[in-house]
């Protein structure tokens, strides 16, 4: 069977899938957007599971439980700040979605979901980020047989247009990931 993949509009801190993607910083000691819901919906003690993993560099991902969130467990991974897009960050960004399902493969994950990394206060345009994501996804997934489902899960009605028209277009219609 084909992996799904999808989006939709929603919390990520409350979808019942078995892993969730955190869209952490470097310290992945907390912070804003999406990482302090993460951190508040999962109690403190992701945040002393967190300490014990002496950060993450961007592009790179780490495991955690999910402690009181519905998901069974969190993938850190820092994305790339954006500074205009030649200082690497469409590399850096494709990275963390291939290192997070490279994670879940590892640990035997079967249902992932991702936000839109880096498109929050690290102020990647969604439309570039969206690309790679969808795309990175897509050529990763080839390479792996045991998901279930893959869910874009985006914040607001205007990224999920975003990523639908992207998720409807034949994958020969987008560019190649990085
Ligand atoms: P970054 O620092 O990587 O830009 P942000 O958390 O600031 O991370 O934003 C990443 C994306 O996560 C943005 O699209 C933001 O709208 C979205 N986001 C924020 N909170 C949530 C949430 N609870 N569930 C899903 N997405 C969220």
């Amino acid at each position: 069977m084909p992996t799904a993949v999808r989006a939709l509009q929603g919390d990520i801190t409350q979808l019942p899938v078995q892993a969730i993607v955190n869209a952490a910083n470097a310290t992945l000691l907390g912070g804003g957007g999406v990482d302090g819901a993460i951190h508040r919906a999962a109690g403190p003690q992701l945040l002393e599971a967190c300490r014990q993993l002496g950060g993450c560099t961007t592009g790179e991902a780490k495991l955690t439980l999910g402690y009181r969130l519905p998901a069974e467990y969190v993938i850190h991974t820092v994305g790339p700040v954006w500074h205009g897009g030649d200082r690497g960050e469409p590399a850096l960004l494709a990275a963390c979605y291939r290192h997070s399902i490279e994670i879940a493969v590892a640990q035997g994950i079967r249902s992932l979901a991702f936000p839109s990394i880096s498109t929050g206060v690290y102020g990647y345009p969604l439309a570039l980020a969206a690309q790679i994501a969808v795309s990175t996804v897509r050529a990763v997934l080839k390479e792996f047989s045991g998901f279930d489902e893959v869910i874009f899960c985006c914040f607001s009605a205007s990224d999920l247009q975003v990523y639908q028209r992207l998720l409807t277009a034949p994958p020969g219609a987008q560019p190649a990931p990085v």
